[in-house]
This record gives C-alpha cells, structure tokens and sequence, in this order.
C-alpha cells in the first residue's frame, strides 16, 4: 500500500516537471483557443489600416472584405456593403480562425497523429492475440502517457477536440475545420475499435489508467487500497449536465468552464492556477480509487465516445459457450461494464478494452472480436430477463 502511495506521487511529480521541460522545448505556441473581443475600429479608417490595427493577415483581410484588387485596400471601410455590426461580426470570426491556424504546432500535431497510428496499431494486435497482461499493461498505459503527453503535450487531445469546437462555436459562431477533422479521426477510432483512441491514445486517460493499477495487486486484479466502481447511472448523469453546462456556457457567457481545471494541462503545468492544480490533484488522486474519474464524470469526449462506441466494429465479447459463469471477468473488470454485459443490462457502460476481463478468464471464453455483441442466455447468471438487448 505504501508502495503505491510513494509510486503515484513520484509518477505525478515526474509528469509534471518532465512535461514542464518538454513544453518549454517545443516552444511558445499557446495551443488553446482565444475567446478575447478587442477589435479597433473607426469608420475614417481604410481597410489596409484596419488590417493592421487589429493585425489582420492580407488573406484574412481580403476574406473579411472580399477584395478583388490591391488597390481596394486604400478605399473606406465603409465602402464595402456591410453594416458595422456585419463587418465586426466576420472580422471577428476571421480573427478567431487566424488565431487557431497561428496558435498551433503543426509538426506536432503531425508526428502525434502518425504515433498514434502506428501506437494503436500495435495495441489492436496485441489485443486480438490476447497479449495484453498484468506484466505489460501498465507499462503500456505509461509509455501511452509518456509519449502522447509528456512528450508530444497536452494538444492535440480527443477531449479538446470536442470541448474547443463548442467554446469557439458558442462564442464566435465558427468552426475550425483541422478540428472537425481531428474530431471524425477520433470518433472513427472509437468506432473502430471499442474506444481505442481513449483506452490506449489519450494522454489524460491513460494518465489515470496507469494510476489505478499502480493501486492494484501484482494481477492487476483487485485494489490494494480499496477501489471502488460508481454506478453508471449515477457517473453518466453527472457527465451529461457537464455537457450541458459546458455548451450552455459556451453559447450563453462565451466562457470556457473547463479552462481553468483542465486537467490534461498536467502536460502543461505552467499555465496551471491554483485552481488547476487542485482540480488536477483531485483527479489524478481519485485515479487510484475510481477507474477514470475524469472520463467517466466530466469529459465532453467521453460521452461522445460512450455513443460511438455502441456501433464500434472490434469489441470485447464473450463465447458464451466457453464461459463457466465463474464472474471472474466482472470483479476484474474496473468499472461495471462486464457486469452490465453478463447481467444482459440495456445500458452498457463506456468499455476502455483494457484487456482485463480476457486475461482473468479462467476458460479463455472472452476475446477482441468484430460483430455485434451476443447476449447471455437466459439464467446463466441468475437474470433471467429475456427481451433485453446488448450493444
Ligand atoms: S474520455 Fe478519458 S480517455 Fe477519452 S478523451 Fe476523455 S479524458 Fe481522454
Ligand atoms: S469489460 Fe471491463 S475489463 Fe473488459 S475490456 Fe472492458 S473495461 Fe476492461
């Protein structure tokens, strides 16, 4: 027990000041979105004035106006047939896609994607031959963690994709169209394999992965301090109303209600406030008794993810012709998922295919396999409930 108490501090403590280091080395671009309103204008002014009064770049300013010739560029503002309300409304809306192209560390943003890629690939393999085990899961989780957060940083993250994308609809009207597209990569990873990109790509999730099982015997089958599994019904609802307060937020006060607590900027401690760092030492505290607790409660991702992963194509299933009902699977499990599977529940909760419920089978009955999910007969764990569908 103490031993993992000393090992999740000084997995915090070297995540944090490592991820210090590696943010520094790859420079100054401030990845998050701006929401600021600060635009400078008078109606004497000319459009090249304008420009540079609110630090237009030339293609954004011949957006903004619809230039046809340099020359247009010495004409009034307002000799264009829009309104000041129009033309402020789209300035701003071109300046807030400005700021995201210049805000971004595009190398980055590539060699991730391609990690990724290659990363999960390996993963799906290991899955499907059923090599994912107590021995190398955790360093898996870490060198996910590692690589895709302390290394690589806190953006580009599933979570952001989906949080950003509200908070920049909701308070300048506009879509970031590399977002949308990080976005669709994500969820078809998801859809893929049952929620990949979380299980085994994001940094954050994997983060407190590796938490939990510090907290967990040599195989990784129960907590050495006690853990426990919150009902879905209780952790989806509360995740829900933070979607809800997230968008309304966003549309309402064009406020972004995560980013003082965002707990991926573990990967980017200097811009932590107080605030930050407490929210993230909760989380990442809670990590080693409740599985994911910023998944499962919070994240916008997750919900999302959550829903795509009822059509994803490779899934944890069991053969039912194998199993022995011995429920090994359900007390292994870290949340209540295969309990929910094997009790033929309607709600199936978000499955991270970490791999755990396969390697406790006794009988070898449950694999990583396409196709929809079959249910239990009928009693075969004392729930005799015919007529409830699986996903
Ligand atoms: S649900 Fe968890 S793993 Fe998925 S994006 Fe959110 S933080 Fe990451
Ligand atoms: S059912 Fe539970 S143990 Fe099995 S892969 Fe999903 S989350 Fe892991």
């Amino acid at each position: 027990m103490r031993r993992a108490v000393f090992q999740f501090v000084s997995l915090v403590i070297a995540v944090a000041s490592l991820s210090f280091i590696s943010a520094r080395i790859w420079g100054g671009k401030p990845e998050g979105i701006s929401t600021e309103n600060a635009l400078v204008f008078n109606e004497t002014m000319t459009v090249a004035e304008f420009g540079r009064a609110n630090n237009l770049q030339p293609r954004f300013l011949k957006e903004v106006f619809a230039l046809e010739s340099q020359a247009d560029r010495l004409k009034p503002v307002t000799a264009f047939k829009m309104d000041v309300e129009q033309l402020l409304k789209k300035t701003e809306q071109v300046l807030a896609i400005q700021a995201e192209q210049g805000s971004k560390n595009w190398v980055k943003i590539l060699v991730k994607f391609l990690s990724w890629a290659a990363f999960l690939a390996l993963i799906f393999v290991l899955m499907r031959r059923g090599r994912i085990t107590a021995g190398n899961r955790k360093r898996l989780l870490l060198a996910s963690a590692g690589v895709f957060g302390v290394i690589l940083g806190s953006d580009p993250s599933p979570m952001g994709t989906v949080k950003d994308a509200i908070v920049l609809l909701g308070a300048k009207g506009v879509i970031f169209p590399p977002r949308l597209i990080a976005f669709l990569v994500f969820v078809a990873m998801v859809v893929l394999a049952n929620k990949f990109i979380c299980s085994w790509g994001c940094q954050l999730g994997t983060l407190q992965d590796a938490i939990f099982r510090l907290n967990r015997d040599s195989r990784d089958r129960k907590g050495l301090l006690r853990q426990y599994k919150v009902p879905f019904i209780v952790s989806n609802t509360v995740r829900a109303l933070f979607f809800v307060a997230l968008t309304a937020a966003a549309f309402i006060w064009s406020t972004d209600i995560v980013e003082q607590i965002d707990p991926f900027k573990i990967f980017k401690p200097q811009v932590l406030g107080m605030a930050g760092v407490a929210f993230v030492g909760l989380i990442l505290g809670l990590s080693l008794f409740i599985y994911r607790p910023w998944c499962h409660f919070f994240c916008p991702f997750g919900l999302i993810g959550w829903l795509a992963e009822k059509v994803s194509i490779y899934k944890v299933q069991v053969d039912y012709d194998k199993c022995v009902s011995c429920e090994a699977c359900v007390k292994a499990c870290p949340s209540t998922v295969m309990g929910a599977i094997l009790k033929r529940d309607r709600v199936i909760p978000d499955c991270f295919s970490c791999g755990t419920c396969m390697e406790v089978c006794p009988e070898g009955a449950i694999g990583f396999k396409s196709g929809r999910r079959a249910l239990p007969p009928p009693g075969k764990f004392g729930h005799d409930v015919a007529g409830k569908t699986g996903t």
